[in-house]
């Protein structure tokens, strides 16, 4: 238990204090609340939607806390799931959304025992299986950061605050909860979290939680990559993708995530001010911010380009011409990456794609170019291409030559793909990129052309 902490009250800001309204917590989650107080049992909400609604942020999700173990939450809700192993929760499922239900939990104290199972802990210190039940206080203590350590009291619609939160969120910082080294310690991914929090709330780190940071990353090396591919796509696709990649890389973090890539940094970053990387990361929070999709397979695409190329390189320096070469570091790229964050295939296989239309779409004659319009992933090729375009001459005019290409109809663009109608126009001829290539289909002119 935390040497800081004694049996204490919470500060309680009332409901005319704090402008958390039942109007902004989605319904569901009010129906699971109340469901649970009716039933007997203390039910608040807990953690970043009560911080994202004392922001006046809009949630992501609703997390709910009680004193219900799940097996009795799971008498209460015919549309309830147990899961988990390190963290036994219910999953309470309204069509699309799910409303989170944690058992109050204690801190993973091992000498202390509760009635659930026990904490589970690696040799390292790492909490593997925490299922210590305890009060909400415990709770309390228990959690990352003390902004996300606050909870809304569906009794009496007060804030609760154990662990001076409020006053850290009105500061601007983010503080870990008890000893940092230690936190870190149990759980390294807090250390990605403490970087994901900065930067999505804009906040500062006190600089007890920042010191730690620099010089603990090596400890992602002992989390599951599974688990830090999900860290990966927090980090990135929560519509704050720069800062947190600004923000990884000043804390030595981004290494211990992309090891291959963040050599690849490290020696280009007096030649390129803005690597294509960058730019990727921009344009994937401005299309969030537009509320438009985006898909993991661009995003790794474009983290993993550099060590791409870079293999290619090597490899075609060996003899390998640009289509096997791009085939064989592809999956060397993949195999070393897959260490350290997992790369699902439904991510990878589209990845390759688009690093494969970047050869395929140097061809721009026949009816090779043409089809490729149809192919499935011809939109995400062709925007990697744009942004490529913006650092690299070749790339920008054959970027350029498809944009043009996608501003005709169907008779025009079958008339820009003539071999002829190219050398009136003055199109970019793949000829120029091909020479330098051997024996690679792709760049050959169709033969059907
Ligand atoms: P987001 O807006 O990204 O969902 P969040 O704060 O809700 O942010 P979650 O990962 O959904 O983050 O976790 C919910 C809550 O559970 C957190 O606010 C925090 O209180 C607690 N929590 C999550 N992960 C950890 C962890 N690794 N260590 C301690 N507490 C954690
Ligand atoms: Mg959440």
């Amino acid at each position: 238990m935390d040497s800081t902490r004694s049996n204490s009250l919470p500060v309680v800001i009332p409901r005319p204090e704090h402008n958390i309204s039942r109007a902004n917590i989605s319904p569901n989650a009010v129906k699971v609340l109340y469901r649970l107080r009716e039933a007997g049992y203390r039910a608040c909400l807990v953690g970043g939607s009560v911080r994202d609604l004392l922001l006046g942020r809009e949630p992501k999700d609703f997390d709910v806390a009680t004193d219900a173990r799940p097996e009795q939450v799971y008498k209460l809700f015919r549309n309830c799931r147990l899961i988990g192993r390190r963290f036994r929760l219910a999953h309470i499922q309204f069509g699309q959304e799910i409303i989170e239900v944690a058992t109050f939990r204690a801190h993973g104290d091992d000498s202390e025992d509760g009635d659930g199972p026990s904490v589970e802990r690696a040799a390292d210190g790492r909490i593997l299986s925490d299922n210590v039940y305890g009060s909400i206080e415990d709770d309390a203590w228990r959690r990352d950061f003390t902004i996300n350590a606050l909870y809304y009291d569906i009794d009496n619609f007060a804030v609760l605050d154990y662990v001076g939160g409020m006053a850290d969120l009105k500061a601007g910082l983010i503080r870990l909860i008890g000893d940092p080294a230690q936190h870190y310690h149990e759980d390294p991914v807090r250390l990605l979290r403490a970087v994901r929090f900065a930067a999505k709330l804009g906040f500062r780190l006190d600089p007890a939680t920042e010191a730690p940071l620099h010089r603990l990353g090596h400890l992602l090396e002992k989390i599951p990559p599974a688990r830090l591919f999900d860290e990966v796509l927090k980090l990135f696709l929560g519509g704050c993708a720069i800062q947190s990649f600004e923000l990884l890389r000043h804390y030595r973090l981004f290494g211990w995530l992309f090891p291959a890539t963040e050599r690849c940094l490290h020696h280009q970053q007096h030649h390129y001010p803005k690597t294509l990387l960058v730019r990727a990361l921009a344009s994937t929070d401005s299309r969030l911010a537009e509320n438009k999709p985006v898909q993991p397979a661009f995003l790794f695409a474009a983290l993993l380009w550099e060590p791409l190329r870079e293999q290619m390189r090597r490899l075609e320096a060996e003899g390998l011409d640009e289509h096997e070469a791009l085939q064989e570091a592809a999956e060397q790229v993949i195999q070393t990456q897959i260490r350290h964050t997992a790369l699902p295939r439904r991510y990878s296989l589209p990845m390759r794609e688009i690093w494969e239309l970047q050869q395929r779409l140097t061809v721009t004659t026949g009816k090779r170019a043409l089809r490729l319009l149809d192919h499935p992933r011809f939109r995400a090729g062709y925007d990697f291409l744009l942004l490529r375009a913006e650092a690299d001459e070749q790339a920008a005019e054959l970027a350029d030559w498809w944009t043009r290409l996608l501003a005709l109809d169907t008779a025009g663009r079958v008339q820009a793909t003539q071999p002829a109608a190219k050398a009136k126009t003055g199109k970019p001829r793949r000829r120029r990129k091909a020479r330098s290539r051997k024996g690679d289909q792709a760049a050959q002119p169709a033969p059907e052309a």
